[in-house]
C-alpha cells in the first residue's frame, strides 16, 4: 500500500502538513456552500455521523495506521440500559462480520443529544463479556448449593408456567410477584402482572429514590422534579445530580451549559463529590439537616418579601390552610401571609447554622443568591439526604417551597412536575387492575408509602405474614443491594417461604446463587422497551432495540424471535413475557392469552413488531407523520433513528384553560376543583388530572377554577400546589402536612458520644449499581470503596494513614474497609460508595463474574454470619484477552450487609445513614470481612414498626391507602378497602 502524502519516510505522521492540507479541503467545501467530511467519512472526528450515511459509515482503523484500512458500518440506535437515563446509544456494526464493534452517542437523541457518560460505550463490555449467562440455568442441587444445569427455554417455561396456573386457579394470586431492579421500560411489566390478575409488582424504589419523590408529590401530585437547567439562572443541587447523580448525562450537560451561561451552581452535600467541586458554592451540612438549610432561605424570602405573592396566591391551596388549620382568620391572602411568616420565623439563619454547622453568615449570602434567581431557580433532590434520613421526604418538600415561593414552577429555567417533560403511549392492550391486594409489598402499617415496601419483604415472610410460590426479580438483586441483605439470603434459601425463585438476569449475582431458575436477558443492545424521562421542558419517547436484529432486518433478512440475534439463548423479557404467558393460557380460557394476542392475526401470538408499530402509529402524536415524510412506518422510523420529540416548550401547563370540549356537566368542588362528567380525550399528550377520583356523581377531576377561569392546574386533591396536604392531615399526621423539619435519626441528640454518621449512598459516576462487575473497563476505573474520613477524626481514632484497615461497626453487625483519609468530608462523619463490595461463594465453581467479584467463604457461626474473602479478582485466561490483563486485586466491602432496615414512617423509604462507631481493625481482620448478627437485625426492624401509624387506626375513609397517590398497580376498590382483620386492620380507632 503506498504511503500516503502526509506520511514522510519515518512513518511519523506530518501533522502541520495534515492540518493545512484538511484546513484548505474544508475552505473550499465551504465556500462552495456545502458540509465538509473529513478522511474516509468525510467528517471532523468532533462531529457526529450524518443520519443520511448510518447504512455504510467508513471509519480508518487505528490499529493499522498509517496504511488507510476502512472500516465499513451500519449504525444503529438503541438506549442506554445502564441507569435509568436511557441516554441514546448508536452501535456500529460492521457490515462484515456483523458483530458491534463499539457505541458512541446517538446524535438524534432529544433528551442525551450524542453524549454519554462512561458507562454507554461500556455497553461493549457487558455484551462481550466472557462471563455472561447465556443460557437458561437451573438448580441441580440444594438452593444456594452451587450447582447448575443447562436447561432448554421450552422446559423452563412449562415448569413456570405450570406453576403459575396452578396458583392462579387456586386463587393464590398474592403468591406471585415480580420484582423489578432497572425498570428502564413504561409499564410493561405491570400489564403483564394486570393481565394475570395480580398485584404482583415490586420495585426498589423504597431503597432509591422514594423519600425524594414523597416530598414533590405532596406538593404537586407527581413525584419527580423536572428542572429546566439549561435555563436557569441559579441551580440548587441536594445531592451531586452534575456529576452521578439522577438523569446524569442529559443533566449534567445542561447544567454545564447553563454554567457557561454565567448560572450559578449551590451543592449542599456532606461529601466534596465531583460535583461540589465544580460549585460555586459547596455547603457541607451535618447529615439530615438539609431541610432545616432550605426552611431558612424559605424564611429569608418570606419575611423579606423576596416571593411571588401572585403566584402564591393563584397556585397554593392556602385557602384549604386557613379553613383546615386557622378558622381563627379572615379567608384571605392577606391573612395567610401574616400567617405564613409566622410559621417560619423560627427558621433563621442562626438556627439553621447550629442545626448544619454551615455558619450563618455563609447561609445568608447563599439566600441572597437564591433571592435573585426569581422564576429562574432549577433544584433537585434525589437520593442522598432525601434517602439518608429519617423524614428525609422533607428534604424534597422543603425544597420545593423555595420554588413555589418564587414561582420557579414550569417556568423558563425554573422545575417542572416530571410528567409534563415525558411522554407514556397507550399501549396495544390494557388489561384491568387487578382485584387482589399485595399485603406483602403494601402493608397496613404505611398507607401513606410511596412506593412498595420492598426491602421489608423477608421480615414480613419470616413473621408468617404470607409466603411466595414463585418469585421472580427482573435485573435485581436483593441480596446485594438492600440493606440486611442476609436476611434476604435467609428467605431465599429457604422453600417453605419462597417456593420457586427466577432471576432474570444478564449476569450472574449474589442472588441467582440462590434462584431456582436464572435465565439470561439482554443488555440494553439486547432488547426492546420504549421510555421517556423528564430530562428539559419537552417530550420524548426512545425506543431501546436489539440493534443485530434491527441491522440484519435492514440487510433483508426476517428475523422472527430475539433469540435468532443475540449471543448463547440470550432473550427479552417482551417476547418471553408474551411466551410464558400464553403457556399459562394456552386456550384462552383464563383471559390471559388475549392480553398478549395479535390483533392483525386473530387466535396468533403477539409480536414485538406488532406491539410497538401499534403503539408508534397510534398513540405517538407526530410520528406517524414524520415517518411518512421519509417514506417510512413509525416502527420503521423509530428502528431506524431511535427517538423522537414530540413536544419541546410547552411551557407550564397548570395554566392552559381546560378546552370546552372537555367540560360537561361540570361541578366546583369546595377548592375550586373542576369536575366533569366528560371522559378522558383519547389522544392527548397532556397528562390528565391524576386520581383524586371521580366525586359523588362520578364526575372526574379536568382542572381547578382560578380566578374565575378552569384551568388545568394539578394533578393533587385541591388542584393546586398543596402548601398544606390534607392528605397527610386526614392520614394521621396533621404535625408533619406543612413542609418543615423532622430531626433525624442520626440527628447529633440522638447518637452517643463515640458515635459518627456513616453516608453509604453515594454513587461513583463509573459504575453501575449491579451489572458492573461484568464490566472490564468500568472496574479498571473503579475497584474500590474505601471509606473517607477527616484527619481530625482519624487522628482521634488514631488511624495513621490512608489504607489501613478499620472496623465500622453499625448495630448488626461490622465491617472491615480501608481509610482514605480527606478534607473533603466533615468531621464527625464518614462515607463509602455503596457501590463496591461484590463477591461469590467459594464453591460455586460454575459461577463467575468478571473482574470485580472476590471470592468468599459465608457461614454462621452460632452468633452471626460472618464473610471472609477467600480469593481476589486476579487474572485469568477466557475469551477475552483483556481478563489476563487484570491488574487489580482489590473489590472494596459489602457494606449494605451490615446495615439493619430503617423503614419511614410515612414516606416508606429505607434511612441509609447509619449511626457507627470507627476504630482501627483488630488483629486478624482482613478487607472486605463482615460480621451479620440477623437477630439483631429482626429487633431493630420491630423497634422502627413501632413508628409507624396504620391504616387501621388512621384511615378516615375505609380505605388502606389514599386512591390519588400514585401505585404501579391500582387494585380494585374492593381491594382496596380495609379488611377487617391483619396488621393495621380494622375500624378506626
Ligand atoms: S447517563 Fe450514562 S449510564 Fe446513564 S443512560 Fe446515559 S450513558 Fe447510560
Amino acid at each position: 500500500m503506498s504511503r500516503p502524502a502526509d506520511i514522510p519516510g519515518d512513518g511519523r505522521p506530518d501533522l502541520a502538513a495534515l492540518v493545512e492540507r484538511v484546513s484548505a479541503a474544508r475552505a473550499a467545501v465551504e465556500a462552495r456552500g456545502e458540509t465538509f467530511y473529513q478522511g474516509a467519512s468525510r467528517i471532523y472526528l468532533a462531529a457526529f455521523p450524518p443520519k443520511e450515511r448510518w447504512d455504510d459509515w467508513v471509519e480508518l482503523s487505528s490499529r493499522a495506521w498509517p496504511a488507510r484500512e476502512e472500516h465499513h458500518y451500519m449504525l444503529v440506535p438503541t438506549t442506554c440500559f445502564n441507569c435509568e437515563s436511557a441516554c441514546g446509544l448508536l452501535a456500529y456494526v460492521d457490515r462484515g462480520t456483523r458483530q458491534v464493534r463499539k457505541f458512541e452517542g446517538n446524535p438524534e437523541h432529544p433528551g442525551s443529544r450524542g453524549r454519554n457518560c462512561a458507562k454507554g460505550p461500556a455497553t461493549l463490555n457487558q455484551v462481550t463479556d466472557p462471563d455472561r449467562v447465556l443460557y437458561p440455568m437451573k438448580r441441580a442441587g440444594r438452593r444456594g448449593g452451587g450447582l447448575w444445569e443447562r436447561v432448554t427455554w421450552d422446559e423452563a417455561l412449562d415448569a413456570i408456567a405450570a406453576r403459575l396456573r396452578t396458583a392462579l386457579t387456586e386463587a393464590r394470586h398474592n403468591e406471585i410477584m415480580v420484582h423489578l431492579g432497572r425498570p428502564s421500560e413504561d409499564g410493561y411489566t405491570e400489564r403483564v402482572l394486570a393481565s394475570w390478575g395480580v398485584d404482583g409488582h415490586n420495585s426498589h424504589t423504597n431503597v432509591c429514590s422514594s423519600g425524594g419523590r414523597t416530598g414533590f408529590q405532596f406538593w404537586m401530585g407527581i413525584d419527580r422534579p423536572s428542572p429546566d437547567y439549561a435555563n436557569a439562572k441559579v441551580i440548587y443541587l441536594i445531592s451531586a445530580h452534575l456529576e452521578a447523580g439522577h438523569y446524569f448525562n442529559p443533566h449534567a450537560q445542561r447544567i454545564t451549559q447553563a454554567r457557561g451561561n454565567g448560572a450559578k451552581v449551590i451543592v449542599l452535600d456532606t461529601r466534596l463529590s465531583n460535583t461540589a467541586t465544580h460549585a460555586d458554592y459547596w455547603l457541607s451540612p451535618q447529615p439530615g439537616s438539609e431541610a432545616a438549610m432550605n426552611l431558612a432561605i424559605a424564611s429569608y424570602l418570606i419575611r423579606t418579601g423576596r416571593y411571588d405573592a401572585e403566584f402564591v396566591r393563584r397556585w397554593w391551596n392556602w385557602e384549604q390552610y386557613l379553613t383546615g388549620c386557622r378558622p381563627d382568620l379572615p379567608p384571605t391572602f392577606g391573612a395567610f401571609q401574616d400567617a405564613l411568616g409566622e410559621l417560619y420565623a423560627e427558621f433563621t439563619f442562626e438556627y439553621a447554622a447550629a442545626e448544619s454547622g454551615i455558619g450563618a453568615a455563609v447561609l445568608a449570602e447563599v439566600a441572597e443568591v437564591v433571592a435573585g434567581a426569581g422564576t429562574r431557580f432549577a433544584c433537585h433532590s434525589w437520593r442522598s439526604a432525601a434517602a439518608g434520613n429519617l423524614g428525609g421526604w422533607q428534604v424534597s418538600r422543603t425544597l420545593f417551597l423555595i420554588s413555589a415561593l418564587l414561582g420557579a414552577v414550569a417556568t423558563e429555567g425554573g422545575t417542572f412536575p416530571s410528567v409534563w417533560n415525558k411522554f407514556v403511549p397507550r399501549p396495544i392492550h390494557t388489561p384491568p387492575h387487578p382485584g387482589v391486594w399485595q399485603d406483602l409489598s403494601w402493608p397496613l402499617e404505611f398507607p401513606l408509602a410511596q412506593n412498595e415496601l420492598s426491602f421489608l419483604l423477608p421480615h414480613f415472610l419470616k413473621a408468617g405474614r404470607g409466603r411466595l410460590d414463585t418469585y421472580f426479580t427482573r435485573v435485581y438483586n436483593p441480596v446485594w443491594t438492600n440493606p440486611d441483605g442476609l436476611s434476604w439470603m435467609e428467605v431465599l434459601t429457604d422453600e417453605e417461604q419462597i417456593g420457586c425463585y427466577i432471576a432474570l438476569t444478564p449476569t450472574w449475582n449474589e442472588s441467582a446463587y440462590f434462584a431456582d431458575y436464572v435465565l439470561p436477558m439482554g443488555h440494553g443492545s439486547e432488547r426492546h422497551d420504549t421510555h421517556s424521562y423528564e430530562q428539559y421542558d419537552g417530550q420524548w419517547i426512545g425506543f431501546r432495540q436489539p440493534v443485530l436484529r434491527a441491522a440484519r432486518e435492514r440487510l433483508g433478512e426476517d428475523i422472527t424471535d430475539t433469540r435468532q440475534v443475540n449471543p448463547g439463548e440470550v432473550w427479552e423479557e417482551n417476547e418471553w413475557w408474551i411466551e410464558l404467558s400464553w403457556r399459562i393460557d394456552p386456550d384462552g380460557s383464563m383471559g390471559i392469552r388475549q392480553y398478549h394476542e395479535s390483533r392483525a392475526r386473530p387466535g396468533s401470538k403477539l409480536t414485538v413488531d406488532e406491539y410497538y408499530g401499534w403503539m408508534f402509529e397510534n398513540s405517538v402524536p407526530g410520528l406517524p407523520e414524520r415517518a411518512a415524510a421519509e417514506g417510512l412506518t413509525p416502527l420503521a422510523w423509530m428502528r431506524r433513528y431511535g427517538a423522537f420529540e414530540i413536544a419541546s416548550g410547552q411551557g407550564g401547563l397548570h395554566e392552559r384553560e381546560v378546552p370546552e370540549e372537555e367540560l360537561r356537566d361540570v361541578a366546583i368542588g369546595p377548592a375550586g376543583q373542576a369536575y366533569t362528567a366528560a371522559p378522558v380525550p383519547a389522544s392527548t399528550n397532556i397528562v390528565p388530572m391524576a386520581a383524586p377520583g371521580p366525586d359523588s356523581e362520578g364526575r372526574r377531576l379536568a382542572g381547578v377554577m382560578v380566578d374565575g377561569i378552569i384551568r388545568r392546574g394539578f394533578p393533587t386533591p385541591s388542584g393546586r400546589l398543596e402548601f398544606w396536604s390534607s392528605t397527610l392531615a386526614d392520614w394521621g399526621w396533621p404535625e408533619h402536612a406543612l413542609p418543615g423539619y423532622i430531626k433525624s435519626h442520626v440527628h447529633p441528640s440522638a447518637l452517643a458520644p463515640d458515635q459518627m454518621v456513616l453516608l453509604s449512598t453515594f454513587r461513583l459516576p463509573t459504575q453501575i449499581h449491579t451489572r458492573s462487575a461484568n464490566s472490564k473497563w468500568l472496574d479498571e476505573v473503579s475497584h474500590t470503596n474505601p471509606v473517607w474520613i477527616h484527619p481530625t477524626d482519624a487522628a482521634r481514632l488514631r488511624i495513621a494513614r490512608t489504607g489501613d484497615l478499620i472496623r465500622v461497626e453499625t448495630d448488626i453487625g461490622y465491617l472491615v474497609a480501608k481509610a482514605w483519609i480527606t478534607e473533603g468530608i466533615r468531621p464527625g462523619v464518614v462515607a463509602c460508595s455503596h457501590h463496591m463490595g461484590r463477591w461469590k461463594l467459594t464453591g460455586h465453581s460454575q459461577v463467575s463474574a468478571g473482574g470485580m467479584m472476590a471470592t468468599v467463604d459465608l457461614h454462621h457461626d452460632g452468633d452471626g454470619w460472618a464473610m471472609h474473602a477467600t480469593g481476589r479478582v486476579k487474572p485469568y485466561r477466557s475469551a477475552d484477552p483483556d481478563t489476563a490483563r487484570f491488574w487489580w486485586s482489590d473489590t472494596g466491602v459489602h457494606q449494605n450487609l451490615t446495615f439493619p432496615v430503617h423503614p419511614d414512617p410515612i414516606s416508606g423509604m429505607h434511612c441509609w445513614h447509619q449511626a457507627v462507631r470507627v476504630r482501627p481493625a483488630a488483629p486478624g481482620d482482613t478487607h472486605g470481612d463482615i460480621a451479620v448478627d440477623t437477630v439483631r437485625a429482626r429487633e431493630v426492624y420491630e423497634q422502627w414498626m413501632t413508628l409507624t401509624r396504620p391504616a387501621g387506626h388512621v384511615s378516615p375513609d375505609g380505605t388502606r391507602r389514599p386512591r390519588w397517590l400514585m401505585r404501579p398497580l391500582k387494585p380494585s376498590a374492593a381491594a382496596s378497602a380495609l379488611p377487617a382483620d391483619g396488621p393495621g386492620g380494622g375500624p378506626a380507632a
